[in-house]
């Protein structure tokens, strides 16, 4: 009860008119009709939603690319936001670039080699397929179920949720990832392309050489296919259980910017680039997160 009153309370006050010289890194997924075959409240966005996001984003920010809100010379009497897709979904092609373009938006996609090659990142497949699934995923991904030494991670964790999810569609009837020649003609247009691993594992979980793989052969295949050397990389999931130094270590041999999905403003002392990650939140949501972020840190 207190919460919701404190929430309520946040959520009008206009913090963010108040104080300037502030930046946010938003993160989306899918924008999608909620009758979309795909279409999950963990991590759609519904269209109309996307679009009173980016017009109460456009009054509140100047929206900039990643590398303008990372570098020098930003003033400090504005707020300055950057918004990112992470997992390539197709919908960011047919859906979300057609509104941003319209709006004069950058924006940069994170993408995993597994997505656009065969359309499959399990985790979204499986998780849109079943009501209660999260709960079943966050068992399966819980340190205690996972023998970290196995070499066979990925394919193991696979069969583990074909187990739980018995009797799923493993794919959908059309296809929800990006291709190869959908990112380019985005690239055409400006959009700029990040790395997100290979397979969208647990990369805390898994072996060194795995983990190796999961950075590296992704960053190989950016390179090969998108002819761009990625120096930005976003955690899959991105909170605190999802990385660790080692982690992090293997991830800065090739990229300069690394990161998380922890709802920060950003410092200039950080060394992770928080996101806000956003779904199916309202104005007052909205509101609320940027004025919790402005108020304090949170780590989740
Ligand atoms: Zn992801």
């Amino acid at each position: 009860m207190i919460k919701a009153i404190i929430k309520s309370f946040f959520s009008y006050l206009p913090l963010m008119a108040l104080s300037k010289g502030h930046r946010f890194v938003l993160c989306y997924h899918d924008i999608s009709e909620p009758s979309s075959e795909h279409h999950s409240p963990l991590y759609s966005t519904p269209i109309d939603t996307f679009k009173s996001h980016i017009s109460f984003l456009k009054k509140h920010f100047e929206i900039i690319s990643l590398n303008e809100i990372l570098g020098p010379g930003l003033d400090y009497k504005k707020n300055y936001l950057s918004i990112t897709f992470d997992d390539g979904f197709k919908s960011v092609h047919d859906i979300a670039w057609p509104i941003l373009k319209a709006n004069k938006i950058p924006t940069t996609i994170f993408v995993n080699k597994s997505a656009i090659e065969q359309d499959q990142l399990w985790v979204s497949n499986i998780v849109s397929n079943e009501k209660d699934s999260i709960k079943k995923i966050n068992a399966l991904l819980s340190p205690e179920s996972i023998n970290i030494e196995d070499t066979n991670y990925f394919l193991k964790l696979l069969d583990n949720f074909k187990e739980a999810f018995l009797g799923l569609p493993s794919a959908f009837k059309e296809r929800i990832y990006m291709n190869s020649s959908e990112i380019k003609s985005l690239q055409k247009e400006k959009v700029t392309i990040e790395n997100h691993s290979l397979n969208h594992c647990v990369l805390s979980q898994i072996n060194q050489d795995s983990l190796q793989k999961e950075i590296d052969d992704n960053h190989q295949y950016i390179k090969h296919t998108f002819n761009i050397s990625s120096k930005h990389f976003a955690i899959p999931f991105g909170k605190k259980e999802h990385y660790n130094e080692t982690v992090l270590k293997s991830i800065y041999k090739e990229h300069k910017h690394v990161y998380t999905t922890n709802p920060n403003k950003l410092d200039s002392s950080d060394q992770l680039i928080p996101r806000i990650v956003l779904t199916n939140e309202s104005l007052k949501d909205l509101q609320f997160y940027f004025n919790r972020a402005l108020l304090k840190r949170t780590h989740l």
